[in-house]
């Protein structure tokens, strides 16, 4: 596979940086904070902080006077197959959107070569934006390979980001997955989903093993591999368990979509006869690697059951208020102990990978959710979500997310003589409230300037757009017969959430 765009591919041997007179917020334990020392970054590792640090011979000076350093941002959800949809389609419930974003009838893949550059244009957009990490969970329509795979894996191997990665392949019949649609649809139209292609658990299974041996802690350790069900109601009860015991045997992340929208809350009730949550506990998958992803309609029962089994939440306001789907309970979460990170979700469904406005996002709606404004989330406990939290909810936390002797050095570098930060207050409020991503002048990945002054180094930006237009044809020629699949079932499916929106609930997570 040609790689021109990438001059990534040729890693250059890791050199020592010595950041000098810098501002530095650690966000470690103690949120200590330095208003000017020196940070030495050696063979990918923060090697020391301190006051007049030696300049050994070798090591690059870069001057932090009048600058911010903080540790990289962690997008902790993200789909990377989205990514060419930004801006794509009007704001819709996440059961209407799943057409166009997994179409439920057997349809022809896209070519590997789509797959890696969609990859490497996301990878790019959150390098830009001070991301360092992204916890990827990567649906494949219809069917994954590993051909398909090592075009993700290679795309963040090249961006340079430190990137986990699951493979979401949902293994059930479509109407199987939701609530009353196996009688809403005509006989003719169950029958041709029953025709999209489906792995069986175990071969997903093989695959996924072979997909450990090949990737898992390549590049030091930067890429990584996780599990995904994708969600509960989507595989079969072997596959979930099955999921869970390789989750184990690696210590790998379990990616759970988990009460994004009502409807889930409903298929719980007619489906299982219980919350989702409380299906995954029964089937001894809820534990300590367990991500639930959104945990919007969630119950106090639900969240005790997450607070004992230490499972981490992520959380994406942005896509839940463009899919309509409701407000997670943000402070029930945060005060029973559980780990909150923050993901972008899609390009789809937020329409950037820009986790500056997913903090501010984070920040503000739930200030409407509770008159107690004590309980409000802080600018300094945002910021945690969206760094500490993140690494913690990909097990990766004694790593990154921090700026600590011995972690690695994945970093961001803010110029503070800017209008975001003139006058300058409270500097995490100016980052929660004010920072677009705008002021970033170099983004550090495990010791290596993957961003500086606004220029990503790793890809060929220019060249890598091109591209992404030339793929275009394809997909979008891909796309029209989609948009003529949603155009039929769409009346089916509206009727499908209606009917759960009649269904009653002793819960509510919408506002108005
Ligand atoms: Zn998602």
């Amino acid at each position: 596979m040609p790689l021109q765009a990438e001059r990534g591919a040729e890693s250059k041997p890791p050199v020592s940086y010595l950041f000098t007179n810098v501002r530095v917020l650690t966000l470690d334990a103690d949120d200590t904070e330095y208003a000017a020392i020196d940070v030495h970054v050696s063979d990918g590792i923060i090697a020391a902080i301190g006051t007049a640090l030696p300049r050994e011979s070798g090591v690059d000076v870069i001057d932090g006077t009048g600058k911010l350093l903080m540790p990289g941002l962690v997008n902790g959800h993200f789909h990377s197959p989205g990514t060419f949809n930004k801006a794509a389609f009007a704001s819709m419930p996440l059961e209407i959107f799943m057409l166009y974003e997994v179409p439920p009838f057997d349809c022809p893949p896209v070519s590997p070569r789509l797959d890696h550059v969609r990859t490497l244009l996301g990878a790019v957009e959150m390098l830009k934006g001070g991301i360092t990490t992204v916890h990827d969970d990567p649906f494949y329509v219809p069917a994954v390979g590993m051909s398909r795979i090592d075009a993700v894996l290679s795309a963040y191997r090249s961006a340079g980001i430190r990137a986990t990665v699951s493979i979401n392949m949902p293994n059930l019949v479509e109407y199987e997955k939701y609530p009353f649609l196996g009688d809403l649809l005509p006989e003719a139209v169950r029958r041709r989903m029953q025709q999209a292609a489906l792995l069986p658990g175990d071969e997903l299974i093989a695959l996924y093993r072979a997909y450990i041996e090949r990737w898992h802690g390549v590049d030091a350790g930067r890429l990584r591999a996780s599990v995904s069900c994708s969600a509960p109601q989507r595989v079969t009860p072997d596959y979930l368990g099955a999921l869970s015991d390789l989750s184990a045997e690696f210590d790998l992340p379990y990616n759970m979509h988990i009460l994004e929208t009502r409807l889930q809350r409903v298929l719980g009730d007619v489906r299982f006869g219980k919350s989702l949550i409380r299906y995954v506990h029964d089937q001894g998958v809820l534990d300590e690697r367990s991500v639930i992803i959104h945990a919007i309609w969630v119950d106090a029962d639900d969240l005790d059951l997450m607070a004992a089994s230490g499972c981490a939440v992520a959380h994406n306001p942005i896509c839940n208020l463009r899919l309509g789907s409701g407000v997670m309970p943000f402070r029930a979460i945060a005060e029973r102990g559980i780990t909150i990170c923050l993901g972008s979700d899609e390009l789809c469904s937020d329409d950037t990978v820009n986790m500056w406005s997913v903090m501010k996002q984070a920040a503000l709606v739930h200030n409407i959710a509770d008159p107690d404004y004590r309980r409000w989330p802080s600018a300094a406990e945002i910021l945690r979500c969206g760094t500490t939290n993140g690494a913690r909810a990909m097990r990766l936390d004694s790593l990154t997310g921090s700026i600590e002797v011995g972690k690695q050095a994945d970093l961001v570098l803010i110029d503070l003589d800017s209008l975001t930060f003139t006058p300058l207050n409270d500097v995490r409020r100016h980052l929660i409230f004010c920072e677009t991503g705008t002021d970033i002048r170099l983004v550090m990945v495990g010791g290596r300037i993957v961003v500086k002054d606004g220029q990503v180094l790793t890809v060929n930006e220019t060249d890598l757009k091109q591209e992404v237009r030339e793929l275009m044809v394809e997909y979008a020629a891909q796309f029209r017969e989609v948009d003529q699949w949603v155009a039929e079932l769409e009346p089916v499916y509206r009727q499908m959430y209606e009917r759960a929106v009649r269904h009653e609930l002793a819960l509510n997570r919408w506002i108005g």
